[in-house]
């Protein structure tokens, strides 16, 4: 455990061990294989050579940086997140800022970084520990809300982290009331992504705070916004608890709607029936459910990994058991370097089994909604492993993507931790 949990990040809180984790079923249980490091997620040579020094008592200093060798070699920074899509204001780059999609803003404020408890297949390392929050969210709050006054086409705040979640009711205060200022009117929407419903409802509950927050979820809704927590929901035994439900109640109850996301995860919840169940609960708490996630390109990856094929056989037979308020959501998606790429699904177009894709969102507007197809391969699970189906030599997005790239080139790099399926 030691030897892993240098390596992966672990943090549980009291209520995930007492109320989530099923001790009767460890090591198989979903909710203990979705928070405790596991020796198998470890490539083995990797897992050797940790286990080796803490065998060896080998020095604090001496395991941190063989994990961080290790670290590195995970990817933790899919899909360009440290050097893409960081935009300017004026000259300069503004860190804890993302722009990738030309109505969504994504938001890293500083003092979010971190989570109640911590996911396996989440590659992430807390950074800014010890920062004054206040202070820091004071300045970063107006980086951003200059950063959207020059951008008229933003219509959409998304805050993500980390888990924003973990700030106290003031410090989200400091960052979210700039943004209801009448010079940004064209914002329509904030949304705070979270996990917090699942990992800690008692944020939405009994915490001292809890009743300051649902005044500031109806501040934004008076101000003529529409405010979303977008609740990463992995298993329907996180909805099941009296607290996780009534937490969805308070949060609704304040004039926020909830809307449900989570990736698709090999030994938490690759199965069907189980994302039946999970919609079904959210539809009857009135939640939304929004986007099944394919787990990214980053951490213990072939742990974890579904491939695509089979992803999406698993969501088509979960989508056909719910209702048409279940179907609200989309998936398997991938949210790739070029943008979020929707597995449609498999069919056989003039004697060729092939894969039909289509972007939900793109880093070009013009790439949206347009199908395109990859040779079938039952063992690819990322959108780097396809290739073009019917002879093509590359898909239609690709030369204009490196074009893009090019600039991208020219932009200093900046360090952005995002989630990991943001
Ligand atoms: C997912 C995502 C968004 C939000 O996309 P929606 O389709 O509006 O939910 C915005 N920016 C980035 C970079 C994303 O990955
Ligand atoms: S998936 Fe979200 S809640 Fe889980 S560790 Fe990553 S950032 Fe934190």
């Amino acid at each position: 455990m030691k030897a892993v949990a240098s390596v992966l990040p672990f943090r549980v809180n009291n209520y995930v061990v007492e109320d989530l984790i099923d001790w009767a079923n460890i090591p198989d249980d979903p909710m203990y294989q979705l928070t405790f490091p596991q020796p198998e997620m470890l490539r083995l040579p990797d897992y050797a050579r940790m286990l080796g020094l803490v065998r060896r008592g080998a020095s604090k200093a001496e395991i941190k940086a063989a994990a961080r060798r290790i670290q590195f070699t995970l990817n933790p920074h899919p899909a360009g997140q440290m050097e893409l899509n960081v935009p300017r204001v004026g000259n300069t780059l503004a860190p804890g800022i993302q722009h990738k999609y030309r109505e969504t803003v994504l938001f890293f404020p500083a003092a979010g970084q971190t989570c109640h408890s911590y996911c396996t297949y989440c590659f992430r390392w807390a950074q800014f520990v010890g920062i004054e929050e206040l202070k820091f969210a004071g300045r970063e709050s107006k980086v951003l809300a200059d950063y959207l006054r020059e951008h008229q086409e933003v219509t959409s705040v998304l805050i993500t982290g980390g888990d924003p979640m973990v700030m106290k009711t003031k410090v989200l205060r400091r960052y979210i009331e700039p943004l209801l200022d009448p010079s940004l009117e064209h914002i329509a929407s904030i949304r705070i992504g979270t996990k917090a419903l699942a990992y800690w409802p008692y944020r939405f509950v009994t915490d001292d705070d809890a009743d300051d927050l649902q005044r500031l979820f109806e501040q934004i809704r008076n101000a003529g916004k529409h405010i979303a927590i977008m609740g990463h929901y992995s298993h329907p035994r996180e909805l099941e608890t009296d607290v996780a439900q009534e937490a969805v109640r308070r949060v609704q109850s304040a004039g926020a709607t909830v809307r449900c996301q989570a990736p698709l995860i090999k030994h938490v919840n690759d199965s069907a029936d189980l994302w039946a169940d999970m919609w079904r609960r959210q539809v009857r708490l009135g939640a939304v459910p929004y986007y099944m996630f394919v787990e990214r390109d980053t951490g213990p990856k072939n742990y974890f990994e579904v491939p695509l094929t089979r992803a999406w056989e698993i969501f088509v037979d979960a989508y056909k058991q719910v209702s048409g308020l279940g179907r609200t959501v989309r998936g398997p998606s991938m949210s790739a370097t070029p943008g979020k790429v929707l597995v449609s699904g498999v069919a056989t177009v003039m004697g060729e089994e092939v894969l039909v894709l289509r972007f939900l969102q793109a880093r070009n507007p013009d790439w949206v909604g347009r199908p395109f197809f990859a040779k079938y391969d039952p063992t690819a699970t990322w959108l780097d492993d396809l290739e073009p189906a019917f002879g093509e030599a590359e898909f239609f997005f690709e030369e204009e993507h490196r074009e893009l790239d090019d600039v991208r080139r020219q932009l200093e790099v900046v360090e952005i931790e995002g989630a990991a399926f943001a």
